[in-house]
């Protein structure tokens, strides 16, 4: 694959190609700050050509077979399976995952929603409604066309597939805009694609800006539908262009996760789950559990055991299979995460775990020590903003009513969990919290057939479950005079 290589090209119309304008970046292995390719640069004329190629494919995938396309799409989640190996020591140099996430979660995710997407190509039906008198209605279930899909950096392999799966099973071409600081995997994933013999055109992946490349997708006529992920500002901005266009925009965005733990539940088992959850992935991660709820008569104890592990976290080369932490993914996403340590401190929260001294140091990489705050109070920006980094802030309540209330209190709705042994409060909280995703006594568990969206300024609109048979297709009404 040439996605391995230090040269690497767009995917377009079935070809690895040069930007029309040749122009071309860097992407960075942050572990080592050191160049790990160059890759080309899509210009909006390459998002115009790869729009109509993916007219033309999606014409001819639509002729195919049901059957057929499912057949070439079990074909193409085998190949993603063989070179799970590369794709996954890919994605941890581009963007600093530990391996170990990258081999055991993401290539995996990767496989199986592929599957599980072949699988619904033969399940999508219309239906036949009671219409009246003499007339005969049914509905049809047409694809789109070409969907517009733009990825962040956190996920970069299961981002790329989360997008490309349910726009073919649906019929779709799909044009996807990776992110600059990760496009290699969804580069490799692209020529899989051509080689697992999906037609030419069909699945186009064309790194470059979001503001030029990503901007001409949205802005393009061509385009049927955007489906976005990444942060909650650039989504906002999405969603305006959609509308003014007419198209629908699916957009999952930013979170600030809470994670209430009641005194009945097992403080050994809320600080190793919060500690998978929330450090994982470096904190980079839309769902993590940044704000952590405790109940009065178990704080002491979680915060200790949580200190305790994060203290011990194996920081360092993500290609070492004992790392558990890696480095972030730039200098500016080092200085932003570092920002809200200071702000914490300033704000009178306690840093319990973690340094608030400088982290830019001599040393390549941009790692950064994780952190834990303890008595923080809802107002504090570290209670309020998406950190997205391996910053947790730790907050004591008393009682349901409070738990609740705070929980809700941002402007976020993406994931929310309870941990509780009272069978009734894990329902009542099921029902009360207002996230997307709900997790009762564990945290973080997805599966493609299960939707996965946001509420409120996390976005709306998914991208897994069968809710894409609706969100990837038109319906259209056929109405039949029978006299
Ligand atoms: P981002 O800055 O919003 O970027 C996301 C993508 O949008 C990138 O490919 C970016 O391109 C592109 N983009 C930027 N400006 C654009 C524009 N004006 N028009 C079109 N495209 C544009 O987000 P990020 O920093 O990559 O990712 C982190 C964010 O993603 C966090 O907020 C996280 O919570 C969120 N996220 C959400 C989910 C979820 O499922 N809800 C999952 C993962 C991540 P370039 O950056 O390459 O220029
Ligand atoms: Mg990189």
């Amino acid at each position: 694959m040439e996605a391995l290589t230090d040269k690497v090209s767009l995917v377009l119309d079935g070809e690895l190609v040069e930007a029309s304008t040749g122009a071309r970046f860097d992407t960075v292995n942050p572990a080592t700050g050191a160049v790990l390719a160059s890759v080309a640069e899509a210009s909006a004329d390459d998002v115009d050509r790869a729009v109509r190629s993916g007219h033309a494919a999606a014409r001819k995938w639509q002729r195919m077979r049901p059957s057929q396309r499912a057949r070439l799409m079990v074909r193409y989640a085998a190949l993603v399976e063989q070179h799970g190996d590369e794709l996954a020591l890919l994605q941890t140099r581009d963007m600093g995952k530990p391996i170990r996430e990258s081999q055991g979660i993401d290539v995996p995710v990767m496989v199986e929603t592929l599957e599980y997407f072949a699988g619904l190509i033969t399940k999508i039906e219309g239906r036949t409604t009671p219409a009246p008198g003499r007339f005969l209605n049914y509905t049809v279930r047409e694809p789109i066309g070409v969907i517009g899909a733009i990825t962040p950096w956190n996920f970069p392999a299961v981002q790329a597939i989360w997008k490309i799966a349910p726009s073919l099973a649906m019929g779709n071409a799909v044009v996807l805009k990776p992110a600059q600081l990760a496009p290699l995997v969804p580069a490799a994933l692209g020529e899989l694609a051509l080689e697992a013999g999906l037609p030419a055109g069909l699945v186009n992946v064309l790194p470059g800006r979001g503001s030029v490349a990503g901007n001409a997708l949205v802005e393009h006529p061509g385009v049927g539908k955007i489906s976005f992920t990444g942060s909650t500002d650039v989504g906002r901005q999405i969603g305006r262009s959609a509308s003014d266009r007419l198209i629908t925009a699916s957009l999952e965005l930013g979170g600030k996760s809470a994670l209430v733990a009641f005194g009945d539940s097992s403080p050994a088992v809320v600080a190793s789950v919060v500690f998978q959850a929330m450090y994982s992935n470096q904190g980079e991660t839309c769902t993590a559990p940044s704000r952590l709820l405790v109940e009065r008569p178990i704080y002491d104890e979680v915060i200790a055991l949580v200190v305790e592990k994060v203290e011990a976290a194996r920081v360092g080369n993500p290609e070492d299979r004992e790392t558990e932490i890696g480095p972030l993914v730039d200098a500016a996403a080092r200085t932003s995460v570092h920002s809200y340590v200071t702000a914490g401190v300033a704000e009178g929260a306690t840093l319990a775990a973690g340094s608030a001294a400088d982290p830019s140091s001599a040393a390549p990489g941009f790692f950064y020590q994780p952190a834990v705050f303890t008595d923080v109070t809802a107002g504090m920006r570290i209670a309020q903003e998406e950190i997205f980094g391996p910053v947790l802030s730790v907050l004591p309540f008393e009682g349901e009513d409070a738990a609740i209330a705070l929980a809700n209190d941002t402007i976020y709705g993406l994931g929310a969990g309870v941990f509780t042994r009272d069978v009734g409060r894990a329902l009542r909280f099921a029902q009360t919290l207002d996230a997307g995703n709900i997790w009762v006594n564990s945290w973080g568990v997805l599966n493609p057939a299960s939707p996965y969206s946001g509420f409120r300024f996390s976005g709306h609109g998914s991208d897994l479950g069968q809710a894409t048979i609706d969100a990837f297709t038109k319906e259209k009404s056929v109405w039949v005079r029978l006299d």
